[in-house]
């Protein structure tokens, strides 16, 4: 079973010890960086031995030198000593650069040798030469450690994990966000162990997550052999909310699955390296929900027709794209036009502000729905445009009071955190009987929603149609229902943390 390991990072015995009583449960193995002491002389040993008394951790002790990417600047007969006496302490291995392993000498017996390798520049071609570099140099635990500078690079990980983890005990990961999927994906591959943090804040390297996301987001324990894999494909990726929000819908289902944050520069490689691991869902966002499209085996005839794929789904080795966005977009509208005595849509004005992508969602989900369809946008040749693809008319945006429509949409980022006092139309044009929709959905209540609200309008927010769309996205996935108010308080709160 692939172990969790924390990497203690702390400066001080106090520190440290304090850190190392507290651990939970669900940590199995911890690192000592004996480097990173502020003062080395008087607290290493005594760092040691508290944690190799504590045997229901794995203890691994590593004093990395400043040439290998550590911050141990004394003698090299130091170092490779702290190392030989952590061993004659109890440490149940010491890590050692491939480089200085034939200095270190003899350990007492017991303790195991870990020989790195790390690479803080890039993923290099030789990953097999590497490993049988590590494993003649007396490796009891061979481990690669390298800068993913693109997704496919954390494949080769995988692959190499794959390749010869029934064969040793094996540590490879790479580093960076691009490599943070080979840390929460080890167990699946069969690796030795995955360095974690204490938190968010005390990192050994770069990509690294906290020992909580580990357990509570990503079910860490649960992941093996046959875990499915889901995920995000964005770019930027940090601040997606859907691994959240998934990873708690497969947790609350009781699912043997993972969804991960994947930074994803070319999709058609990236599907490429990655389908043949139960690459089993995706969500696609920005900048790749157009771009996708070619790559599909079939899309349905909403992605089709808008030339946008938010959804994949895979199965027997085939891509399906849909936009659950569109579709969602629609149902929320509708809800809100039933509560207000809207529908049928068909009898309806609609505008609808924005060219962008949302917007391009909503316009060809109405453009057939809708009695008429007027589109306005600050740059008035994106409306005219979208209006030509979707057959709608345009308002310029300055003269939008001067309408008086059933329905108004927002589809700008107007209003949108941290500009929330912003309107995306001038107040007067708000009428009692109007349903107003806001896409904006940070802050939930915007200051539209809540003017209109004021007013006297019927509203339908962002917010719902953000749930909305994860909801459809894992029930298209699972063919399950999903548990859309465990989804909307998990958005809340993360909303909350921004
Ligand atoms: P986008 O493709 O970048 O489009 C942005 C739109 O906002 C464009 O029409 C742009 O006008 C307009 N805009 C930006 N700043 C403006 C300003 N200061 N004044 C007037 N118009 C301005 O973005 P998007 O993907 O369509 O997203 C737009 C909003 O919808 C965002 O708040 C996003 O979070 C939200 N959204 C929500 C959901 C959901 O599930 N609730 C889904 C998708 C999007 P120009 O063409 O003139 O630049």
């Amino acid at each position: 079973m692939t172990k969790l390991c924390v990497s203690l990072t702390h400066s001080s015995y106090d520190e440290l010890t304090t850190s190392i009583d507290r651990l939970p449960e669900c940590v199995d193995a911890i690192e000592l960086r004996l480097d990173l002491l502020h003062d080395f002389r008087s607290d290493w040993q005594r760092c040691v031995r508290h944690a190799a008394q504590k045997t229901e951790h794995t203890t691994i002790v590593t004093n990395r030198p400043t040439r290998e990417g550590g911050h141990f600047e004394g003698e090299e007969s130091l170092r490779l000593k702290s190392l030989r006496r952590s061993a004659e302490l109890g440490a149940d291995y010491v890590d050692i650069e491939l480089e200085s392993c034939s200095r270190l000498g003899v350990l007492s017996a017991g303790t195991g040798r870990i020989v790195s390798y790390h690479n803080y520049d890039r993923t290099p071609d030789d990953l097999d030469l590497i490993y049988d570099r590590l494993l003649d140099a007396g490796a009891d635990v061979p481990k690669v450690a390298v800068k993913a500078n693109d997704i496919t690079d954390s494949a080769r990980i995988l692959q190499m994990l794959d390749k010869y983890s029934s064969h040793t005990d094996l540590i490879a990961l790479a580093m960076g966000e691009e490599g943070q999927c080979t840390r929460i994906l080890a167990p699946k591959f069969g690796a030795f162990l995955s360095f974690c943090s204490v938190d968010p804040y005390h990192t050994s390297a770069p990509g690294q997550v906290s020992y909580r996301q580990m357990e509570k987001m990503y079910r860490f324990d649960r992941i093996g052999p046959d875990t499915q894999i889901f995920g995000v494909i964005a770019n930027p990726v940090a601040h997606s909310m859907s691994p959240a929000i998934h990873n708690a819908a497969f947790a609350e289902k009781d699912m043997n699955a993972v969804y991960l944050p994947l930074k994803v520069a070319d999709p058609a490689s990236f599907l490429d390296y990655f389908q043949q691991y139960d690459l089993r869902g995706l969500s696609v966002t920005i900048p790749h929900k157009e771009t996708v499209v070619p790559l599909m085996d079939e899309l349905d005839e909403l992605s089709k027709r808008i030339g946008a794929v938010n959804t994949i789904d895979i199965r027997d080795n085939k891509r399906f794209g849909s936009n659950t966005d569109a579709a969602a977009a629609l149902g929320v509208l509708e809800n809100a036009a039933r509560t207000a005595d809207m529908l049928p849509l068909a009898k309806r004005e609609v505008l609808l502000v924005g060219a962008g992508g949302a917007a391009r969602a909503l316009a060809h989900v109405l453009a057939d729905k809708v009695g008429r369809l007027v589109i306005s946008n600050r740059t008035h040749a994106r409306a005219v445009s979208l209006a030509e693809d979707v057959d709608a008319e345009t308002c310029k945006l300055e003269a939008v009071e001067e309408m008086s429509p059933d329905i108004l949409i927002n589809t700008t980022s107007v209003g949108m955190h941290p500009n929330v006092d912003q309107m995306p139309v001038p107040v007067g044009m708000l009428q009692p009987d109007m349903v107003v929709f806001d896409a904006v959905y940070n802050p939930i209540q915007t200051r539209l929603l809540e003017t209109a609200e004021e007013t006297g309008c019927t509203t339908a927010s962002g917010f719902e149609w953000f749930v909305s769309q994860a909801a459809s996205q894992f029930e298209t996935w699972t063919e399950e229902s999903a548990p859309r108010s465990l989804m909307a308080d998990v958005v809340k709160r993360e909303l909350n943390k921004r």
